[in-house]
């Protein structure tokens, strides 16, 4: 059954018997594919009594809770602007208060780029108990869903993943280091900063013929992989119109794109795969 926020107040009042305090579990819903949630992850998601979830948790996953969880979606998108993080934090601590165990159901890994740091220190403060249990975070789900491995011996030493979304919007990518050759970088909520990312990791000297992968709903039936090159990475984007959720893989290991790709020599020119 799925709730709107509106018709919370109900819920938050007393629960039980005794009432006794509810917990919540923090737990990452992977990037879509429903085979990639943990056997544990199931586990709670099938003897849920509320579930609270947003934006990036696939519709296979949802079809998971049982028709008798409450289910609360907080997540903002087009013309549904969801809570803030503040009154998400609230909602789980309201929920634990009037008695409810509350799984908390979050695109990915929850401490990966999902604030989930901030729910749990917010549901700690208030004295409730919390456990988190990890996910699939989208490199790792799109990585494998594209046939790109992130690092490689012969040219990805070190992989990074970075927020492609600044605090007030346009990522600074000050950190010199991170144009250096023979790393995979993974930017998460990049698809909007594209263009000013590509720019500045040029600027900063990583090679514009630097292949690059675009993973459109990674896991998902409705999975794109768009290759170009990091000079030509804005020019596809107005192209092909990657839609969210995406990630940019930046690096030599894009060439291994389903192993269609020329390992080495000439860069892999915008194709759409
Ligand atoms: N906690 C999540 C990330 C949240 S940030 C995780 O660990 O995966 C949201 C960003 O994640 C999106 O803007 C997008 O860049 C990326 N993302 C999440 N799911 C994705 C998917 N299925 N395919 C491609 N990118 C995805």
């Amino acid at each position: 059954m799925t709730l709107a926020i509106d018709a919370l107040d109900k819920l938050l009042t007393p629960h039980g018997a005794a009432s006794a305090q509810g917990r919540v579990w923090l737990v990452g819903a992977g990037p879509g594919d429903v085979e990639l949630l943990t056997v544990k992850a199931l586990r709670l998601l099938h003897g849920a009594e509320v579930v609270v979830y947003d934006r990036l948790v696939s519709e296979a996953v949802m079809a998971e809770v049982p028709e008798s969880a409450l289910c609360i979606d907080v997540g903002k998108r087009p013309g549904h602007h969801g809570l803030k993080q503040s009154q998400i934090n609230q909602l789980l601590i309201d929920l634990a208060i009037s008695g409810r165990n509350v799984v908390r159901l979050k695109g990915g890994d929850p401490f990966i780029f999902g604030r989930g740091g901030e729910e749990m220190v917010s549901l700690q403060q208030a004295g409730i108990v919390c456990d988190v249990v990890p996910g699939i975070t989208a490199a790792v789900g799109c990585a494998a869903a594209s046939g790109i491995p992130l690092t490689h011996r012969d040219c990805a030493q070190s992989l990074r993943f970075i927020t492609g979304h600044g605090r007030s919007g346009e990522p600074r990518l000050e950190d010199a280091s991170l144009a250096a050759a023979n790393q995979t970088l993974v930017f998460y909520m990049g698809l909007r900063w594209s263009a000013s990312i590509s720019a500045q990791l040029q600027a900063q000297g990583r090679e514009g013929t630097t292949p690059v992968a675009i993973i459109e709903n990674g896991t998902r039936p409705e999975q794109r992989v768009i290759i170009t090159t990091l000079a030509a990475l804005a020019t596809t984007v107005e192209k092909e119109q990657p839609v969210s959720p995406s990630l940019l893989m930046i690096g030599e290991v894009v060439r291994y794109y389903r192993s269609a790709m020329p390992v080495s020599g000439a860069p892999v020119s915008a194709t759409a795969g």
